[in-house]
């Protein structure tokens, strides 16, 4: 009988550990991502996998640019380099960098659209070629069309021609597609050196930093972008979110948090204005 007993809590114990294992490999086949690899409008599939990649690799394996760099550059350029508005008046910024894409992209300009609210975005070169209806969408909306160089390239490891080529041929492409000269740029990674700062000044551009920073591209939930912009949001700020990331980052989050924010802000009396709005400086040439 002991035996018996002995078989059959090993079968039990078998069985259970087996529906634990399954029930967790089951779990994983669940698709409760969204698809992060975006719909090309123009071009090939190869095009596709060259042309959205970052250049300079993930925003996780990159950023590192604290804000003590930034206010450096601030007070060496004060008329070069920006990372907030006047505190004397209650507007803020709201700006998204890496797009276009046709995943989220699309979503936080539905939101916007619905909260009638103007957004500035930084867009890569490469993938303003890839989805040309999403960025003359964007305009079409109100919305301010920056520059974020060609490839999303690491900036501060750049000689000054590649420099030069990562604004130039952006600044063209986007043309292209929007009919204007863009005059604001902000440097992948937030990465920059003074030196630098100068170098993009001489071609008639502004930098745009950022002084809340919503670390979405963390892949955080609703309820982390949410904390990060609410508890740091103050008269002046230019909020910085992602349309689009690497194709690990998981910007559903950011997405689900925008509506909330754009409600509280105004709620508690902010209007919400573009970054040439807000400096008070041009954004084309
Ligand atoms: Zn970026």
């Amino acid at each position: 009988m002991k035996k018996y007993m002995g078989i059959t809590t090993v079968i039990i114990v078998g069985l259970l550990a087996g529906v634990f294992y399954w029930g967790e490999y089951d779990l994983k086949l669940v698709p409760n991502e969204p698809d992060l690899r975006p719909r090309i409008e123009e071009g090939s599939p190869s095009e596709m996998s060259e042309k959205f990649d970052l250049s300079g690799g993930s925003e996780r394996d990159n950023r590192g640019f604290p804000q003590r760099t930034i206010v450096d550059l601030v007070s060496l350029h004060p008329t070069l380099f920006f990372r907030e508005g006047s505190q004397k008046a209650k507007k803020v910024a709201l700006t998204f960098d890496d797009g276009p894409d046709s995943v989220y992209t699309p979503q936080m300009m539905d939101i916007l659209k619905e909260y009638n609210v103007k957004a500035t975005f930084f867009l890569i070169g490469n993938r303003a070629h890839l989805f040309p209806e999403v960025v003359k969408r964007m305009v079409n909306e109100g919305h301010v069309v920056a520059n974020h160089s060609m490839t999303h390239a690491n900036i501060a490891k750049l000689s000054k021609d590649k420099v030069y080529q990562e604004i130039k041929q952006a600044e063209d492409a986007l043309y292209k597609i929007i009919g204007y000269r863009t005059a604001l740029f902000r440097s992948p990674y937030g990465s920059l050196n003074s030196e630098q700062v100068k170098q993009i000044g001489s071609y008639n551009y502004k930098v745009i930093a950022w002084n809340v920073d919503s670390l979405d591209w963390k892949s955080l939930s609703a309820e982390q972008v949410k904390y990060n912009i609410l508890e740091n949001a103050k008269e002046g700020s230019v909020i910085l979110q992602h349309s689009s990331g690497s194709l690990e980052e998981d910007l559903t989050g950011s997405v689900a948090a925008l509506p909330e924010v754009i409600k509280i802000l105004k709620k508690d009396g902010y209007e919400f204005v573009t970054i040439p709005e807000l400096l008070k400086i041009p954004y084309k040439k």
